[in-house]
């Protein structure tokens, strides 16, 4: 496995590669992420995995600052999947004239939700995504559908900007509690891991009302967070497509339940089918 940090040796180890899968992640690696390798492993000849914690996509420095690095074991797990390329470039190597931010129309998908808790956030996204896709040319990018909106807005982006390039959604892995995979959650201890739990059992309780009123089921989400130590920064139930909040549901439709918390000072997201 090749590990990188230069653009130019990047270039280099990729000049021969004709089909080429990218998975860009912030490190701190577990199932989830190698889930995705994992599958650019199968469908190309060489797989290229980013680490970069992007500062442009957080407006929250402390944030920014407290999540979690593990480039040790990071490099462990990926030579374990046999990954090809790990690219871990510098601040200064993404951004050499400065940190930057484009504004982009995204049709809308980022006035809710994560974009209008994080404002600035998915121009952040934006930015090093086509930056990396400019840089590595894959044929395929793979992402998780545990940040959806991030999924929509990346599908869109790449066909306003990258159309040759394939986006691949995969699904949310769990742990055996329910709780989705994610770095953030190494910032948790034993007692808060149990709390993070009853985000996914508590939408599964009330899912399995089959509710075709979405405001009833937010508000009965609701009141069950209110029972938590977790604090609920929105709930909400929204086309897939569009991402739009619905409030019943309509025939032949898609919809999915977002969800972010404060559990102390971890923000954690999720989403569900319904
Ligand atoms: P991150 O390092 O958090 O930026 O995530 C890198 C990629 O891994 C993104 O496309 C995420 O959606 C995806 N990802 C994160 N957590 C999971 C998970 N639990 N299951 C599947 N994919 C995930």
């Amino acid at each position: 496995m090749l590990i990188t940090t230069t653009t130019k040796e990047l270039k280099k180890a990729l000049k021969t590669s004709t089909k080429i899968g990218f998975v860009p992640t912030m490190g701190a690696l577990h199932q989830g992420h190698l889930s995705l390798i994992e599958k650019s492993k199968d469908d190309n000849d060489l797989t290229v995995c980013s680490i970069f914690v992007n500062p442009t996509q957080f407006n929250n420095p402390i944030d920014f600052e407290k999540y979690p690095k593990s480039i040790e074991n990071d490099i462990y797990l990926l030579e374990k999947m046999d990954c090809d390329i790990v690219f871990i470039p510098t601040i200064k190597t993404v951004y050499p004239k400065g940190l930057t931010k484009k504004e982009y129309d995204f049709k809308g998908l980022d006035v809710v939700m994560e974009g209008k808790f994080r404002p600035g956030h998915f121009d952040g996204v934006a930015e090093v995504v086509l930056r990396f896709f400019d840089l590595i040319k894959p044929q395929k990018a793979y992402f998780g559908e545990k940040d959806f909106q991030q999924l929509q807005i990346i599908r869109l982006i790449t066909r306003q900007f990258k159309p040759s390039i394939q986006i691949i959604g995969m699904p949310t892995l769990r742990e055996s509690s329910g709780l989705a995979m994610s770095s953030r959650n190494k910032r948790l201890n034993e007692e808060e891991l149990i709390q993070a739990s009853f985000i996914y059992k508590i939408v599964q309780n009330i899912k399995q009302k089959n509710l075709d009123d979405f405001q009833k089921m937010t508000f009965l989400i609701e009141n069950e967070f209110s029972k938590t130590k977790m604090e609920l920064e929105y709930v909400s139930v929204c086309e897939e497509a569009t991402l739009q909040e619905a409030k019943y549901r309509k025939l032949n439709e898609k919809y999915r339940i977002f969800i972010a918390v404060f559990l102390n000072s971890v923000r954690l997201i999720d989403n569900f089918e319904v």
